[in-house]
């Protein structure tokens, strides 16, 4: 079995300056790997190597389509605490598309224990600017994954596969077997992205892939596997409009 993605919903570029290709060579290498969409999901304005506000104000100025790809002018916010309180406000979120939110370390004080953790993902499900939890198996934050992923559930938000996370990450590997395995039991919805920071990376997923077959992850659940449910959903709630001229 072969899954043939469609979509990268977490991808970086130049603008965060870990990040090493432009957003022209992000959407050549989303071309290259044969998607139909993709986001570009710069950090937010938390963690100190963010772009200035204004990279996510001008986005009105970028085409719909790049190098023949369908983009969603996205960010990856910080999730600043344990009660889910992300680094934007609905204001500089109204400028975004597609919104991440995920724990860095950088970004947070408290004690990273499973259970204020939780606590802070469980919260961050009642935002309903957020479209998906980003990287939750990073070690660095233990988590109550079933509590976690049924509040997801409840609330309708996406859980990321992180391709990054599972080859540069620590643990990542064992945590993913597990949380990955309960989204299968409980019906929960993924999306699996590279969190790519250069243009080669862009829409590849070998270690995700594998996890997936091993797990016998259901496709249905799979959202990466159909742009248009992807396109639907932003058209839906943010009237993003998938049109040439745009
Ligand atoms: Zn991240
Ligand atoms: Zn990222």
């Amino acid at each position: 079995m072969h899954l043939h993605f469609q979509t990268d919903l977490h991808t970086h570029t130049i603008a965060s300056t870990h990040g090493y290709s432009s957003l022209t060579e992000m959407a050549q290498g989303a071309a290259d790997a044969g998607m139909k969409l993709f986001a570009t999901t710069d950090h937010g304005p938390g963690s100190p190597d963010s772009p200035h506000l204004w990279h996510f104000h001008n986005y009105k100025i970028l085409p719909r389509k790049i190098c023949g790809v369908w983009l969603l002018k996205g960010v990856e916010a910080n999730i600043m605490d344990e009660f889910g309180s992300i680094d934007m406000n609905e204001k500089e979120l109204s400028f975004c598309e597609w919104v991440i939110a995920s724990y860095h370390t950088s970004c947070v004080t408290f004690r990273r224990t499973p259970e204020l953790v939780t606590q802070g993902y469980q919260k961050l499900c009642e935002n309903p600017l957020i479209d998906v939890i980003g990287h939750p198996t990073t070690a660095m934050f233990p988590c109550d994954f079933e509590a976690v992923l049924k509040t997801a559930k409840e609330y309708g938000k996406l859980i990321e596969l992180n391709e990054g996370s599972l080859q540069w990450k620590p643990g990542a590997m064992e945590n993913a077997v597990q949380c990955y395995g309960l989204c299968k039991k409980l019906g929960v919805p993924i999306v699996v992205n590279s969190d790519a920071h250069y243009h080669t990376l862009v829409g590849k997923y070998p270690l995700s892939e594998k996890l997936l077959e091993e797990l016998d992850f259901p496709n249905e659940l799979i959202y990466s596997l159909d742009a248009d449910r992807i396109m639907e959903l932003a058209a839906q709630k943010r009237g993003v409009c998938f049109e040439e001229s745009n």
